[in-house]
């Protein structure tokens, strides 16, 4: 095959985030190949991927009508082939947020993800941004293990009304949907409130967070755009996961932390003597 390859890789149940992916992968290569492996090894015993929602029908609907020229679906026996085990450490990042909720998750997201690149050979792969930590983590990879693919991210996709669409927003009932709100409506409070520090930006995003008495949360953390240290100022990535009923919902959005409210950093007006002391 000539020219470049651009691997979707997804879980199925396609939504219309999945559906922007495909549309923003034909602008980033001459073919489109959208994988769809629902992967055994990132789920935790006591997670959901039994009822994890199938819906082949409307996926090949959905990749038909997007004209998506190569679909991958392999069995699980095609991608873990009896063998010696082997699987990617995904370090010390891995320990922290989703991983810390999900031990062992991202060492099987990265295991698929280095299969899936070895047997569809693309030159370049579009992740969602929904999933923060993974994106940050793959594109480590791709860098760290000398992969050579292209790691590219996109901006979440969201209902109207806010909420990231998710496969598993299906799972929702009754009012849970609205209670589900909250979470873009506590990461957009941090945003407006970052200015203020970060302090402030994470009190602004837990009160609306503690409207919810449903929801458990399982975090609600600030962090650089890499998922280090949150600085004083300048970019930032502020991330929630909660719990409502039984089902697990994650979000997150870029903040820009100090910044005065005409959105230029105090840190920027300094003059050079300043700074550079
Ligand atoms: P999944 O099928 O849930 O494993 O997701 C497959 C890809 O779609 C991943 O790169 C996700 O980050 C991405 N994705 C899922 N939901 C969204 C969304 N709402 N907006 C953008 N990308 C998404």
């Amino acid at each position: 095959m000539t020219g470049r390859v651009v691997l979707v890789p997804t879980m199925g149940a396609l939504h219309a985030g999945h559906r922007e992916l495909i549309r923003a992968a034909r602008g980033l290569g001459d073919h489109v190949v959208v994988s769809i492996f629902v992967n055994p090894t990132q789920f935790g015993p006591t997670e959901d991927l039994d009822r994890y929602p199938r819906t082949p029908q409307t996926d090949l609907a959905m990749c038909a009508e997007e004209g998506v020229g190569l679909l991958f679906m392999p069995d699980a026996e095609q991608v873990y082939r009896p063998g010696l085990g082997i699987r990617v450490e995904a370090g010390e990042l891995a320990a922290h947020l989703e991983g810390a909720v999900r031990p062992g998750h991202f060492s099987g997201v990265l295991t698929v993800v280095a299969k899936l690149f070895g047997m569809v050979a693309p030159h370049v792969a579009i992740f969602g941004e929904k999933d923060y930590q993974q994106l940050v983590l793959i594109r480590a990879m791709s860098r760290e293990l000398a992969m050579g693919v292209d790691v590219h991210g996109l901006p979440t996709v969201r209902e109207a009304d806010g909420l990231a669409l998710s496969s598993r927003n299906r799972y929702l009932v009754g009012d849970q949907r609205g209670v589900a709100l909250a979470l873009s409506q506590a990461l957009w409070a941090g945003q407006a409130a970052a200015s203020g520090g970060a302090d402030a930006a994470i009190r602004a995003a837990r009160s609306e967070l503690d409207a919810e008495p449903d929801l458990e949360i399982d975090y609600l953390a600030l962090t650089d755009p890499e998922l280090g240290p949150a600085p004083e100022t300048g970019p930032a990535r502020l991330l929630v996961a909660a719990r409502l009923g039984s089902t697990r919902l994650i979000d997150n959005v870029a903040v820009r932390l100090g910044s005065s409210p005409d959105g230029v950093n105090p840190m920027s007006r300094r003059p050079a003597s300043v700074r550079r002391g």
